[in-house]
């Protein structure tokens, strides 16, 4: 049986009493499910100013954690308007995105930037998600494995083979996010699985670093796409902002043990 990862990324959306909302619904649904806390790890990434409520609203015993959108690869110093890896780990995330392609395509980070914030990201201790994928350009010209390969490859670069249990992967293909085209899950396993592969030889079978997919999923959708072999669960952007259908997915990856 494969461990599920659901994970909701709130952008720039949430004032800290709306992620408290969210939080006491999700908390009420999700109380005294021991199936959730063993099978499925939940995940939301409010924005930093948000974090703080959401944390306070999530009740002890349900096994939801919290992670930061971003985080900055120094550790201290005149970055204003920066937020370091050790300042998302004080205020109590588990977790850290690196990479998103929002982070690359409007706030220009490059390769070796995100490569610098993972490695961070790792030291400080926070499960890092590095997240990868192509523009509609790269794949309608055939070079979707050559964008995940470079990716991937500049990411795990400066990393010892240990370090490889404190990543999970998120590919989200840049045309999916937000538009409501979601990849086939065909096509989305074999990135996926391409990228299992590149993480098994870098820091070797154990333990598995889990693949997620990203990408306008939603209810309807989430189960075909967790299906596939090699994906181990969704990074949900859009259908993570109303409990609803966060909890839908949640429900869905609740029916079956795969
Ligand atoms: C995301 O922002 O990571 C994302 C996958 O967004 P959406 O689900 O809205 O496509």
């Amino acid at each position: 049986m494969k461990k599920i990862y659901l994970y909701g990324n709130w952008k720039m959306n949430m004032l800290p009493f709306e992620g408290e909302e969210f939080c006491r619904t999700l908390g009420n649904k999700m109380q005294g499910d021991i199936y959730s806390s063993e099978m499925i790890q939940v995940c939301l990434f409010p924005p930093f100013l948000s974090i703080p409520e959401v944390l306070k609203s999530l009740p002890e015993d349900v096994p939801v954690t919290c992670g930061a959108q971003d985080g900055y690869f120094e550790d201290r110093g005149a970055f204003t308007g920066e937020v370091s890896m050790d300042m998302v780990k004080a205020v109590g995330c588990s977790h850290v995105l690196a990479g998103h392609s929002e982070r690359r395509h409007i706030f220009g980070e490059s390769n070796e930037i995100v490569a610098k914030k993972l490695a961070k990201a790792l030291e400080a201790g926070l499960k890092a998600v590095l997240c990868f994928g192509e523009t509609l350009d790269e794949r309608e010209s055939g070079k979707t494995l050559a964008v995940a390969r470079e990716q991937l490859e500049s990411a795990f670069s400066g990393l010892e083979k240990d370090k490889g249990c404190g990543i999970i992967l998120a590919y989200e293909p840049v045309w999916a996010i937000g538009t409501g085209k979601n990849a086939r899950p065909e096509d989305a396993q074999e990135v996926c699985g391409f990228a299992a592969k590149m993480a098994e030889e870098h820091f070797g079978t154990h333990p598995k670093i889990p693949v997620l997919y990203g990408g306008s999923v939603k209810e309807s959708n989430a189960l075909d796409l967790l299906s596939q072999h090699d994906i181990d669960g969704a990074l949900v952007g859009g259908a993570s902002l109303k409990v609803d259908s966060f909890l839908g997915i949640y429900e869905n990856y609740r029916t079956i043990s795969v």
